[in-house]
């Protein structure tokens, strides 16, 4: 097998077509598949993490005082500040670290049977390998290089807080509100989005617990991401891949 990435499939680069969600870059790895391993695909994102206190678009007033109306309606006020120096570089590589931890390689997708490409022959088989769901998250240091700019509001007091959303997160925001976020940037909707607002956190039966609700766990509703990258580059559709949460051993499928 080679050592090298093989690009076979292409790499699936979106680019910065939308602002909020589901921009990527994806790739097809094979080159770790053997009779006990999986290809892999990865979705990579970057973002550009700025200091909200220089962005014009978050309300600041001369008390250094933030408006802002949450998704209910509800206007607060949170006293700002620009970040002290250095310290949203080491809050960006804890939330990068954090993040990317949660969402890397949670998921497999079997890869169906009439898909024939990822067939190797090792130890006098023929394998058909199925695919582990790869997930990076990037901090980069100019816009020009990001799929997303996120602005990342300073909070003086510790204790106050405001909602994250899409493109504005706060310093005070708990890990399990940037897993959520991130969620987002992968292309991830609230489990019940099609409600109206005050149910989309409402988890689907058979899927508690949702990262994408109100929770905290990974399911396989979240692998659609990886699903869709897995068609666009290997030209099937994205139903044929089928999720699983554990680990899928290649399918030993005949004597070579
Ligand atoms: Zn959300």
């Amino acid at each position: 097998m080679s050592s090298t990435i093989n690009f076979e499939h292409g790499a699936l680069i979106s680019g910065r077509k939308g602002r909020y969600s589901g921009v990527l870059d994806a790739f097809i790895d094979e080159s770790k598949a053997s009779h006990k391993n999986s290809v892999q695909i990865e979705i990579i994102i970057r973002v550009f993490f700025r200091d909200a206190w220089n962005n014009s678009k978050v309300n600041i007033d001369n008390k250094g005082k933030s408006k802002w109306t949450d998704t209910n309606g509800v206007t607060h006020w949170v006293e700002l500040a620009p970040w002290p120096k250095g310290k949203l570089h080491n809050w960006s590589k804890r939330f990068v670290s954090n993040t990317k931890k949660f969402w890397d390689g949670k998921l497999w997708l079997k890869t169906p049977k009439a898909y024939k490409k990822f067939n190797l022959q090792t130890k006098g088989y023929v394998y058909r390998p199925n695919v582990w769901c790869r997930f990076t998250l990037e901090s980069v240091q100019s816009r020009n290089l990001a799929h997303y700019d996120i602005d990342v509001a300073y909070i003086k007091d510790k204790d106050d807080f405001f909602r994250s959303h899409s493109v504005l997160y706060d310093s005070n925001d708990k890990q399990k509100t940037w897993r959520h976020e991130v969620g987002h940037l992968i292309g991830l909707a609230h489990p019940s989005a099609g409600n109206n607002s005050a149910h989309a956190y409402d988890d689907v039966p058979g899927y508690p617990d949702d990262a994408m609700g109100r929770g905290t766990k990974i399911n396989t509703l979240h692998a659609k991401p990886w699903q869709a990258a897995c068609a666009w580059l290997t030209g099937t559709k994205r139903s044929q891949w089928i999720p699983a949460n554990s680990f899928q051993k290649p399918k030993r499928l005949r004597k070579a």
